[in-house]
């Protein structure tokens, strides 16, 4: 284990600062948080991409969201084949265990993951396409949905709508999942789409009825 080093030292220094302030101030919060468990009320599933700031849009505290991050904030279909899946795992957790009453998917502009399956779609990623692309084979869950957008043809509007949909796909796969499926049947969990504007600060949810994003 020798590759793994020591923290750097400017993450040091803001963990003292935490521990000085945050921490301090909140200690009985905290503790009550470590003896009597986690209760999340809703489960977020959001990109990796660092300027997407879930705690901080919502103003969540520590144990109000149970979290689960991955490229392009997508779900995918149910499938119990005995391999690793990491997504699936942290979504059988939420609503079997915890109990979550809300699922929110966040999508985000200016997405690269989403990026990439575009390039992918007009073949202009082989990088992307090659068996062993982690990112690729990930990003296979969005591919199904380039239709909607193909015929778009200012770039910016097309990553845009393909955002939205990567959030769409990932609400339609959450319901091939049983224990997901039969929580919302029986009126104990409500799924959410949602979509922000990174630059302008704007958040859209996906309304059902007229089956597109609305700002919030
Ligand atoms: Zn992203």
């Amino acid at each position: 284990m020798e590759f793994a080093k020591p923290l750097p030292s400017y993450l040091v220094k803001r963990y003292h600062g935490w521990k000085a302030t945050t921490y301090s101030e909140n200690q009985v919060w905290y503790r009550r948080l470590a003896d009597e468990g986690q209760r999340p009320r809703a489960m977020v599933i959001s990109c990796c991409d660092s300027r997407v700031h879930v705690t901080s849009m919502f103003g969540a505290d520590q144990g109000d969201f149970f979290i689960h991050r991955n490229i392009a904030n997508l779900v995918p279909p149910y499938a119990p084949d005995g391999d690793h899946h990491g997504t699936s795992a942290a979504i059988e957790y939420a609503v079997t265990a915890l109990k979550v009453a809300h699922l929110i998917v966040l999508g985000h502009s200016q997405c690269g993951g989403v990026q990439g399956c575009i390039d992918m779609c007009k073949g202009q990623a082989p990088q992307l396409d090659a068996k062993d692309s982690f990112v690729g084979r990930w990003m296979d869950i969005l591919k199904p949905k380039y239709e909607l957008v193909a015929d778009i043809e200012d770039s910016v509007e097309q990553a845009r709508q393909f955002e939205r949909q990567s959030v769409v796909a990932s609400l339609e796969n959450l319901m091939t999942f049983p224990f997901v499926s039969s929580a919302v049947d029986q009126g104990a969990l409500s799924l959410h789409g949602l979509w922000t504007d990174i630059g302008a600060g704007g958040l859209e949810s996906y309304d059902p009825y007229q089956k597109k994003f609305v700002p919030v």
